[in-house]
């Protein structure tokens, strides 16, 4: 008789979840998920991941439950957590998909040397990237820092979709405390998650629905409308794959049963090339750890940026810069925890050329808010905006939030949606409101929406004078 631990962390499925495979050939097996610590180096999830946290436990708990297994949760250090569970149920073994974020990877290390010393055997699986980092590098041996070859270099060594199936029953588990997702406190007191309980489905059953419909239709247009925010144009997979409640090889082997309808090819091409920014922010994140809050090109550490901008700060935070797709994606972002690529661009341009504050405070509000808040996207995504970043945008690109409205939300129904202070305007107007006539301005201001904090103009300048204040 043989009992297994076997460690949860962000790869909350069953399905195609090699460690849960390899760890169900004992004949017990206590699954466990640990709510690390604050002094472990491992960041925290911010709030709106905290309440997906809770969901998706829960979610996997009743599954486990089904299959005849349980969830057990606890909050504190994985070493003394999994060692106190060993002692207790007679486990010998511990098992977990490997994680790859710097803190949690080291984390990993140390555990697996501390649970090795007590005399534990430590097995450990491929985790949730189609490539582990450090697996694809230039022919020298060195990290890409470009996105092109990188992916060039994925798709030749081959993506791979094999996936294995979810077991239909799991060994019971030992005798074990009770551990209920509930002890984590991981919900807020204030129940301020209404919107994000509106949008999301978290948990795998909600994520197969996602790729299900995804893989269904949508695909097949996504490289002509994902950039359109009004529309239900992408996946909306990025929580359910952060979490793990899905992995990438279950998305590519869901795609490929649809080839043969027409589009299908250049919209999943084009598809699946974003889970390719997605090994690439990952292999970045192994690479250059540092670029959490420092900029890649070390040349952006002598940037000129603001300071005294709290209030500033704030208006971007609560969509109240009086420039309206800013608005829009910032009131999204609070209300669904989720914002569309196109506006997190124009966003973050927004605050870091037109505000001149620092990308680190964008990304650390990022963090805290979205249901996806993941280091690795997150960093790519910010440092790339801000111009310091690998394969980065060039810095003198700052995104004009009312030309990229005019482009992508023609008749403006993505800002009405978010911003109905502007409900009533015209499409060629809604995203310049301040070129309305007298009468409708009066009835805007007096709605409450705020005049533009800046001249779009006039800050680019000064953006562009900071840029070259660096580059001599
Ligand atoms: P789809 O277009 O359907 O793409 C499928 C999947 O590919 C996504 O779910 C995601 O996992 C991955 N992906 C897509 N675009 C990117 C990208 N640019 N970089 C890396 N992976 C990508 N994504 C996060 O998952 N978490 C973050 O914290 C995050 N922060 C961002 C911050 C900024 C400033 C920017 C510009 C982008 C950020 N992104 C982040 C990337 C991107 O905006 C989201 O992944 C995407 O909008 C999620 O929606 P979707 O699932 O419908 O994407």
């Amino acid at each position: 008789m043989t009992t297994a631990l076997l460690w949860l962390r962000n790869d909350l499925r069953l399905t195609d979840n090699p460690a849960l495979l390899s760890a169900a050939t004992h004949d017990s097996l206590l699954p466990v998920f640990i709510l690390e610590t604050d002094d472990s180096p491992a960041p925290g999830p911010g709030g709106a991941s905290r309440w997906w946290l809770h969901e998706s436990l829960a979610a996997l708990e009743a599954e486990l439950r089904r299959r005849g297994s349980r969830l057990l949760c606890v909050r504190g250090d994985a070493v003394a957590t999994l060692v106190d569970l060993a002692g207790r149920t007679g486990a010998t073994h511990v098992y977990w998909n490997r994680r790859f974020e710097p803190a949690g990877a080291e984390t990993d290390r140390a555990t697996a040397a501390a649970l090795r010393k007590r005399g534990l055997e430590v097995v450990t699986e491929r985790g949730g990237l189609l490539f582990e980092p450090g697996e694809i590098q230039r022919a020298d041996g060195g990290p890409f820092k470009v996105f092109t070859p990188f992916w060039k270099t994925c798709l030749r060594t081959g993506l791979g979709a094999g996936t294995a199936a979810p077991p239909h029953r799991l060994p019971p588990p030992p005798d074990a405390p009770a551990g209920p997702v509930e002890k984590l406190g991981l919900l807020p007191r204030i129940h301020w998650y209404q919107g994000m309980t509106e949008t999301w489905k978290p948990g795998e059953a909600g994520a197969l629905a996602r790729i299900e419909a995804f893989a269904a239709g949508p695909v097949d247009r996504y490289k002509e409308r994902r950039d359109t925010p009004a529309l239900p144009a992408t996946s909306r997979l990025s929580p359910h794959l952060h979490f793990g409640e899905i992995s990438p090889r279950q998305v590519l082997a869901a795609l490929s049963a649809r080839t043969e309808a027409a589009g299908a090819v250049a919209g999943q091409e084009s598809f699946v090339r974003q889970l390719g920014w997605r090994e690439f922010a990952h292999h970045l994140l192994h690479h250059f750890p540092e670029t959490v809050d420092r900029p890649l090109n070390p040349r952006f550490a002598a940037f000129p940026w603001r300071s005294g901008y709290e209030d500033e700060l704030a208006r971007w935070q609560q969509g109240q810069t009086g420039i309206p797709l800013v608005d829009a994606g910032m009131r999204e972002l609070w209300h669904t925890g989720w914002m569309h690529n196109r506006v997190r661009m124009v966003v973050a341009s927004f605050l870091t050329k037109n505000l001149l504050i620092p990308w680190q405070e964008g990304a650390r509000w990022f963090l805290d808010t979205l249901v996806d808040a993941d280091l690795a996207n997150n960093t790519l995504g910010w440092q790339w905006v801000a111009g310091s970043g690998a394969d980065a945008a060039p810095y003198f690109r700052v995104f004009n939030p009312v030309l990229q409205g005019e482009k992508f939300d023609p008749d403006g129904a993505y800002v009405k949606r978010w911003v109905p202070e502007l409900a009533l305007l015209p499409p060629h107007l809604v995203h310049k409101p301040w070129a309305a006539p007298p009468a409708e301005q009066s009835r805007i201001s007096a709605s409450g929406y705020p005049e533009p904090m800046v001249d779009l103009r006039d800050s680019r300048e000064r953006a562009l004078a900071a840029y070259r204040n660096i580059t001599g």
